[in-house]
């Protein structure tokens, strides 16, 4: 646009000054140049505005998957796990009763949590983990 409109100045200014051969060929080239320059301003905004678009797609996505997780939790009575010590869960910070309804994830046999703390913490994103992780070790979390 920016250079279209100088291009239309320089023809405009050709029929009136009259300029010589020369000149004529400079401001020509200057006009190509700016020409130029107009389209890569047109090329990055087209490149921002797909960077945009993919950036909301993938949040929707991360979104969608986030919640198909949360549905596939599957909690069981702590007291069925194979464990003898006393385990606190890392993210409230107690210990776990027999009957509490726990999720023991894939990436350790150790990280337990209880049911109704892990599934507030994969459905709320953040920026420091914009994909549902392990709140003790920080590997994503593998569904079912
Ligand atoms: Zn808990
Ligand atoms: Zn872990």
């Amino acid at each position: 646009m920016f250079g279209i409109i100088i291009v239309i100045f320089c023809s405009y200014g050709e029929g009136f000054v009259t300029p010589s051969q020369d000149e004529n060929t400079i401001v020509r080239i200057i006009a190509f140049l700016l020409n130029c320059f107009g389209v890569l301003v047109y090329i990055a905004l087209l490149w921002v505005t797909c960077a945009l678009c993919y950036l909301v797609r993938e949040h929707s996505l991360a979104n969608a998957r986030r919640l198909a997780l949360v549905q596939q939790l599957q909690g069981i009575p702590f007291g069925r796990l194979a464990i003898n010590i006393e385990m606190t869960c890392a993210i409230c910070m107690t210990n776990f009763a027999s009957e509490d309804s726990v999720v023991q994830l894939k990436c350790d046999h150790r990280h337990i949590f209880h049911k109704d703390c892990l599934t507030p913490w994969i459905e709320t994103p953040s920026i420091d983990r914009p994909v549902a992780q392990c709140p003790l070790c920080k590997k994503p979390i593998i569904a079912e």
